[in-house]
């Protein structure tokens, strides 16, 4: 059986409390009207593992991305939800060699 992302941790693992620190700083941004609904952010700019074995040619690999947060109780930091994603990895591929245009058919 696959995993169901994203994968959500709603309780601080030491204290058990449910408050957030970042998350309601961010709640109270969006009822000021400073951040769109929707917004999610984190104790550190998201970064993506990205699950890309180079020697195989891809256009996208899974990437996984972990949201950290701070409980409002006792100040443990733990990720709260992590997201799995198909991100693009075309950049990442070396340009082929290109033959100057007077080379073509020789
Ligand atoms: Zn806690």
């Amino acid at each position: 059986m696959s995993r169901q992302y994203p994968v959500i941790f709603d309780k601080c693992p030491l204290c058990g409390c449910k408050e957030r620190l970042i998350e309601e700083a961010v709640n109270e941004e969006i009822a000021k009207g400073r951040i769109n609904p929707g917004m999610e952010f984190g104790l550190e700019a998201p970064t993506a593992s990205v699950l890309w074995d180079q020697t195989k040619p891809s256009l996208q690999a899974p990437g996984i991305i972990p949201m950290k947060d701070i409980c409002a109780e006792c100040g443990f930091p733990y990720y709260r939800k992590i997201q799995k994603v198909e991100m693009p990895v075309t950049r990442l591929i070396p340009p082929k060699p290109q033959q100057p245009p007077f080379l073509r058919g020789m």
